[in-house]
């Protein structure tokens, strides 16, 4: 290497050092100052809680033109989708928690054991402190404010990292946090791995991750050093089921539209079809046109119709092109990164396509014949975050759910079950573990205080080693 080369990466590398400085420097600042304002006690008011959902309420509705035109550049996300399965999801659970947050925050009074007689049980849901929480590029808002509704309903401050491949969206929303809450309550520190490697090093008191199940291996170990509480919201490889007893029509339709939103890339989004024989060729054209008719003959040249996140994604989904045989669409547009609707029949499970999750607009097809078949299959891969299934028959609905593991679902429909407030949205296995939406979420930020409160009136003399007969009271009442 010559002398000026050397020079030049030498400086090089100490410029990255004291920017990476400058960055631990202010992640650390960042967590005291919340540590100290978490002691305070003002964020466990249910008057500040209110007003904080409040404020982002409005925030939100004021600037979704903003988030809109960020969404447009990072991802091509159309106004109508960033609305649905972004701002609107956010809006809804703020409304929903501030409706419901008073009642969320009484101590629930449970019963007492005749061990325990004069004496009162009561369960406290207290917050825990200061909540990292780390946000996916897919779904860049509401992926990053929901479980923040949940923080702040909870009565925590909180930090947010949200995902370095959205970064307009990122920065929107670093701006619009900046500009409505102190950054000793809610801030954002924006970055990559590295910096998303110094939050897990600080010790937050919970921790919140949705993405890749990799990284949130990285984020639980990190957890395991300061023995910090996890939320882990990660994916897999969700199945599709389409019975023979199934409404063709409305699976069609249901299926097009909860696989190629946001061009498939989406953690809940199904990510192969399972078809029975029977029904396969006419399921096939009726999915064909529910396909068509949500975004026309040629997707590419729809204006509403995402794109890839980036070029290395992009390569990867494009991969998956030369593997079964496309039935539909298959073409691509690399300048723009976008891919249209696919569909593959022929994939088999040695295949990338059916070992990896999607998360892309490539549909592979497989028929069955049995549901034995169906439940084999989908028990060779890691637990789904979600699964779908189009029956009419109730015993085949019970059959599913009750003996394939997955987060969670939807029979006759895709995606809807994470829309509602009132179902906690989880994974299990390697699908992620803990849940929030609604109270869910409320929950999820609260540790759960058990407090007996116990009589001074009158002291059983039982539990002590020299009452007369204690030992026999305490066979009786243990028993
Ligand atoms: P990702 O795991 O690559 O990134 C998520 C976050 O982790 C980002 O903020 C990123 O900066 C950070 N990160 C990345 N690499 C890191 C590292 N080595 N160390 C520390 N932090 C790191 O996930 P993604 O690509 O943004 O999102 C796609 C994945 O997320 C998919 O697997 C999808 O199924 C999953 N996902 C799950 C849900 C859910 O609710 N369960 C929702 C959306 C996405």
């Amino acid at each position: 290497m010559s002398g000026i080369l050397f020079l030049r990466k030498k400086c090089q590398q100490s410029i990255i050092q004291e920017r990476e400085a400058i960055d631990l420097e202010k992640i650390q600042k960042i967590v005291e100052n919340q540590q100290r304002f978490y002691q305070s006690g003002v964020t466990r008011q249910l008057s500040v809680r209110i007003s904080a959902l409040k404020r982002l309420k409005t925030v939100l509705m004021k600037n979704e033109q903003q988030l809109t035109a960020a969404l447009k550049v990072d991802l091509n996300k159309s106004a109508y989708e960033t609305y649905a399965s972004e701002i609107g999801i956010v809006l809804s659970e703020i409304s929903f928690a501030i409706k419901h947050l008073k009642k969320w925050m009484k101590p629930v009074k449970v019963k007492t054991p005749m061990t325990h007689l004069g004496s009162k049980s009561m369960i406290y849901s207290v917050p825990y402190g200061s909540a990292l929480i780390i946000g996916p590029w897919n779904y860049p808002i509401q992926l990053i404010l929901a479980p923040l509704v949940g923080a702040i309903a909870a009565g925590n401050c909180a930090v947010l990292k949200p995902s370095e491949l959205t970064p307009q969206t990122a920065q929107v929303i670093s701006d619009l946090i900046e500009e409505t809450f102190p950054s000793d309550y809610i801030a954002v520190v924006q970055g990559d791995a590295d910096t998303t490697q110094s939050l897990l090093a600080e010790p937050f008191d919970y921790m919140f991750f949705t993405g890749s199940v990799p990284v949130g291996k990285i984020v639980m170990e990190a957890a395991a050093q300061t023995l910090t509480p996890v939320t882990l919201e990660l994916g897999g490889k969700s199945p599709c089921i389409v019975h023979a007893d199934a409404d063709l029509d409305l699976a069609a339709k249901r299926i097009a539209w909860g696989k190629f939103m946001n061009a498939g890339q989406t953690c809940v989004a199904p990510d192969y079809l399972y078809v029975h024989k029977s029904v396969k060729e006419p399921f096939l054209k009726k999915l064909i046109q529910a396909t068509q008719s949500l975004y026309g003959q040629n997707a590419l040249e729809n204006s509403e119709y995402t794109h890839i996140v980036n070029g290395k994604h992009f390569q990867r989904l494009k991969g998956y092109l030369s593997e079964g045989e496309i039935v539909h669409g298959g073409h691509f547009d690399e300048s723009r990164l976008a891919i249209e609707p696919t569909i593959l029949e022929k994939a088999d499970w040695t295949d990338t396509v059916m070992q990896e999750e999607i998360f892309g607009p490539v549909f592979p097809l497989i028929e069955y014949e049995t549901l034995a078949e169906v439940m084999e299959g989908i028990s060779k891969n890691p637990n789904p975050l979600s699964l779908y299934l189009f029956t009419q028959n109730q015993k085949i609905e019970d059959t599913i759910v009750q003996s394939v593991s997955f987060g969670g679902g939807c029979i006759n429909d895709t995606i809807f079950h994470i829309i509602s407030p009132y179902l906690p949205f989880g994974g299990v296995g390697s699908s992620g573990m803990g849940s929030y939406h609604g109270k869910a979420s409320f929950d999820t930020f609260s540790h759960q205080k058990s407090i007996m409160t116990q009589t001074t009136r009158f002291d059983n003399p039982y539990r002590y080693p020299n009452a007369k007969n204690g030992l026999q009271v305490l066979r009786r009442l243990l028993k």
